[in-house]
């Protein structure tokens, strides 16, 4: 009979310091059976720790947490030890720098940029580490035997040739993953493109695929800081968890851990039921052997994202008296993108036509101001009929409301953000003085809770 996969469970005093989550991860590993056979003398290890955004937990992994694992690591024997990571696509195109006013408002950081900003590089380096951001790394086309939304993809050279591959999560909510946990961690090895494209509402099957071309040999979990709401960014709230957790089985970990945020039927994550499904690994909590602290002794009530806890059209139709909704035969996706769009033209006092999907059923000869009709997302720019009769009338105006892209991510509501600032409805030096208030309140926090940390700006 095989052996149960194994998850182990630690919790610590709260706050920890630096000591105490050397403890925590140490005796974490211990309880799955430690490194051994794990990482051998003169092997090279690559890990993969969530940094999502130039903000420190619960957004991104704690810097301590990654620099013990570098420490145990080096002490087991292993020769090199590289952090690597790609941040999100909001970081890379859409994050306000607040730091670069007068404006001239500048977006973006890179991966490595983030790794500095909260002192990671330092951490890792100090170690025995090196750190690497995708944008930079070697990377290698590879065929994904099995995929099912993912099929070819450009994957690190630096993970895919690594004797031992250890993967960090967070421990979050996400909006459109409900959960991001070791399987959802993986996005950040897709280079620009894929990640960007990846944001589909197949975007939990295209996580997946990604763990078919290499299995974590070692997940282990950051839940010192877990985050709840609307996540995984900016919009989310910290819950103080104190909890370290580790596995060699990527979905037994995601499984336990979405208990332990008081999900109760694990399977209702898709990234989990669908890891499941593909044999990567054992979802079924009857079947996983807990070690360490129960479930029932760490486990909180997470709020879930609105998208999982309202229907998705009550955060889009009928909403603001100002904006006309056309949307149809559109994925969840766009719907998405539509409520977020929506945020930004509801504060504006005009009248504004939003239309969406690749079915939009608008009145015949709708009378609408081009300047204030926006199309969003590859489909609704595909549409015939009326709908193309307008957008031509829009382009012999010489007037580009046009937010393509599937999904119209990130670079759709940038783009909308950069219309409305060229209309005079948003001021730049506005986006840059909130981005900056909302980066101290979150440095501000963590500051609170781990009082060795200063941003590197
Ligand atoms: S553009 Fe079309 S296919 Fe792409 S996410 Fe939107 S509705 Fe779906």
């Amino acid at each position: 009979m095989s052996e149960k996969s194994k998850v182990a469970i630690v919790k610590g005093k709260f706050p920890p310091d630096k000591t105490e989550i050397d403890r925590m991860v140490r005796e974490a590993i211990g309880l799955i059976g430690g490194l051994a056979g794990k990482i051998k003398k003169g092997d090279h290890v690559a890990i993969k720790p969530n940094l999502f955004a130039p903000y420190p937990p619960p957004i991104s992994v704690d810097r301590r947490v990654i620099a013990s694992m570098v420490k145990m690591a080096r002490e087991a024997g292993a020769s090199r030890v590289t952090v690597i990571e790609g941040v999100s696509v909001g970081t890379l195109m859409k994050r306000v720098r607040p730091s670069l006013t007068p404006c001239g408002m500048s977006r973006g950081f890179k991966t490595t940029e983030v790794m500095k900003i909260l002192g990671i590089t330092k951490a890792v380096e100090e170690a025995g580490g090196e750190v690497l951001g995708i944008e930079e790394a070697a990377k290698v086309e590879v065929d994904i035997v099995g995929g099912i939304a993912l099929h070819q993809i450009n994957y690190p050279k630096v993970i895919l040739e690594a004797d031992c591959f250890i993967n960090i999560p967070a421990m979050k909510t996400h909006t459109m993953t409900m959960v991001t946990l070791s399987l959802k961690n993986l996005q950040g090895i897709l280079d620009e493109r894929g990640r960007y494209f990846s944001h589909r509402d197949d975007l939990q099957q295209h996580m997946v695929d990604i763990s078919k071309i290499r299995k974590p040999d070692l997940v282990l979990l950051d839940g010192l800081l877990g985050m709840e709401g609307m996540g995984a960014g900016e919009g989310g709230t910290a819950v103080e968890m104190g909890v370290i957790m580790a596995s060699t089985d990527t979905v037994a970990l995601d499984s336990i851990a979405s208990m332990c945020m008081g999900i109760d039927n694990p399977l209702v994550v898709s990234t989990t039921r669908l890891a499941a499904h593909d044999g990567l690994g054992t979802a079924n909590p009857f079947l996983i052997d807990v070690v360490g602290k129960p479930v029932s002794e760490v486990q909180r009530k997470f709020q879930l994202p609105l998208t999982y806890t309202l229907p998705l059209d009550s955060l889009v139709t009928g909403l603001y008296p100002n904006i006309d909704v056309y949307i149809g035969g559109a994925c969840s996706t766009c719907w998405l993108m539509a409520a977020l769009a929506e945020t930004y033209l509801a504060r504006i006092p005009r009248r504004f036509s939003l239309i969406v999907g690749v079915d939009p059923k608008i009145p015949p000869k709708l009378k609408t101001d081009l300047a204030h009709t926006f199309f969003l997302g590859e489909c609704a720019l595909a549409t015939g009929g009326e709908l193309r009769e307008l957008r031509n009338a829009m382009q012999l105006a010489g007037i580009d409301r046009f937010l393509g892209g599937c999904p119209p991510y990130e670079q759709g509501l940038v783009k909308l953000e950069d219309i409305l600032i060229s209309m005079g409805y948003l001021d730049p030096q506005e986006l840059v003085a909130k981005a900056g208030k909302h980066r101290e309140e979150f440095f501000n926090y963590y500051r609170k809770y781990d009082p060795t940390w200063a941003p590197e700006l």
